[in-house]
């Protein structure tokens, strides 16, 4: 059920008009449903729970680089997830959330002495390892501070996700991940550091994929080294599984959640009756855009209309430094009036202000248009706001989120003034 839908002719947020919080926060602001997190997340959680995995044998940890604001990350907190962070930032974000760091896995393929020393200080629950380059330099920060830090290997199956080559991950020619040959001598080089602790096994092969046959196989490729692992004396705890189940942005139908938790839960479960004794294995998954993406719009009101020979634009004032989608990957996004007009429709493009010809958020859409009107950006919950930028010193938008008929700000829209206060001029 989508918890942006039409009231009375105008676009609510649940039971908010979203007139409503223009009104009061301004434009550009991204806005959130609180029920749209809470369903999303339970989405995961409930097919756990029905497949008779409980929290020590599933756990699932949200992608906090999706969206990274800690009113979003508290909401999922109190839900009872984990988190996938990339950076000791997106860290510091989830303790300051009230995220448990004991549920925190620690993915990237960069990460510095100083993040691994916080990381280790709040014994979080797991560093998913890139490269044996990463395991020794984790064996020696812990042997330092005199902790055996725990580990996964994220592995890389070589599975095409189909998906697009900026958000796939998971062939042999990507930057992430262990090639999957080298996985069980890296497995062995991890065996005989003495302060690392090998508990998982991990892989993260794309984003944005609407089928979970990709997933399916790689999760096969992970099920097939952890055999390989057995053997040499490896005994896993849990196995992750990565996130990137895509969202409808357009006409997309993705896999529902619970179907294709149902299937990984019944590989896992007849690969551990069959050679395990039933012993089970803890199942981690780090999805993000499926559980913020069609949480979130983006608010945005028409500044100016632009008629021309070939072409009509719509002028608005969000752009390419409050939603990077478009114009990084072309990515489409639904645009719907917050209070369609009954007048005839031309067709516009709908752009920003930024001095770039990328700068553009919609093609070639159907509306009624008068400048002062308001847009819904949809679908802009997930890789939104994170990966805004102040560019033609834009402050960022502001984010609120709404729960009920209730609006609260959960960041302030940027001043100028706050844009360049790092900054200083020589004397
Ligand atoms: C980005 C990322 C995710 C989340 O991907 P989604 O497509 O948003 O679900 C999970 N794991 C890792 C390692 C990632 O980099």
């Amino acid at each position: 059920m989508s918890h942006f839908s039409y009231r009375n002719g105008v676009l609510c947020a649940e039971n908010l008009p979203l007139s409503d919080v223009a009104e009061r926060f301004g434009s550009p602001t991204y806005v959130y449903s609180k029920a749209a997190l809470t369903e999303n997340f339970a989405a995961y959680a409930d097919a756990c729970k029905r497949a008779g995995h409980g929290d020590n044998q599933a756990l699932v940890c949200y992608a906090v680089k999706a969206n990274s604001n800690i009113a979003v990350l508290n909401v999922l907190a109190r839900l009872g997830a984990g988190f996938d962070i990339v950076s000791g930032g997106e860290l510091q974000r989830v303790l300051a959330a009230g995220g448990n760091p004991r549920k925190v896995l620690f993915s990237g393929v960069g990460k510095t002495r100083e993040e691994m020393r916080l990381a280790l200080e709040h014994d979080i629950l797991c560093f998913n390892i890139e490269s044996i380059d990463e395991l020794d330099r984790l064996n020696e920060v812990a042997g330092a501070m005199g902790k055996i830090a725990p580990i996964s290997l994220r592995v890389n199956p070589n599975v095409d996700a189909k998906t697009h080559p900026y958000i796939s991950t998971g062939l042999r020619e990507n930057k992430f991940g262990i090639a999957y040959e080298d996985a069980l001598p890296a497995y062995l080089r991890a065996k005989s550091l003495p302060h690392l602790h090998i508990t998982g096994i991990d892989c993260h092969i794309g984003s944005q994929l609407l089928d979970d046959a990709p997933l399916l196989e790689a999760l096969d490729r992970l099920i097939d080294l952890a055999d390989l692992l057995a053997a040499e004396g490896i005994a896993l705890h849990h196995l992750d599984i990565g996130g990137g189940i895509g969202i409808a942005y357009n006409n997309d139908t993705p896999v529902a959640i619970g179907d294709y938790l149902g299937r990984v839960f019944q590989r896992i479960d007849t690969w551990r009756a069959e050679r395990y004794d039933g012993k089970p294995i803890q199942m981690l998954c780090e999805p993000g855009r499926s559980i913020v993406g069609n949480a979130g719009v983006l608010l945005t009101k028409v500044e100016y209309l632009k008629h021309g020979a070939e072409k009509h634009f719509a002028i608005v004032d969000a752009a390419m430094n409050d939603l990077m989608r478009p114009a990084m990957y072309e990515a489409w996004h639904g645009v719907q009036a917050v209070a369609p007009r009954s007048e005839a429709t031309q067709v516009y493009d709908i752009v920003g202000p930024v001095c770039e010809s990328g700068d553009w958020l919609a093609r070639a859409r159907e509306l009624a248009l008068h400048p002062g009107d308001l847009l819904a950006i949809m679908s802009a919950g997930a890789y939104g706001m994170t990966m805004a930028s102040n560019y033609n010193t834009r402050g960022r938008a502001a984010e609120v989120m709404v729960d009920g008929d209730q609006a609260y700000l959960i960041r302030k829209r940027e001043t100028p003034a706050e844009l360049f206060a790092l900054e200083s001029i020589l004397p």
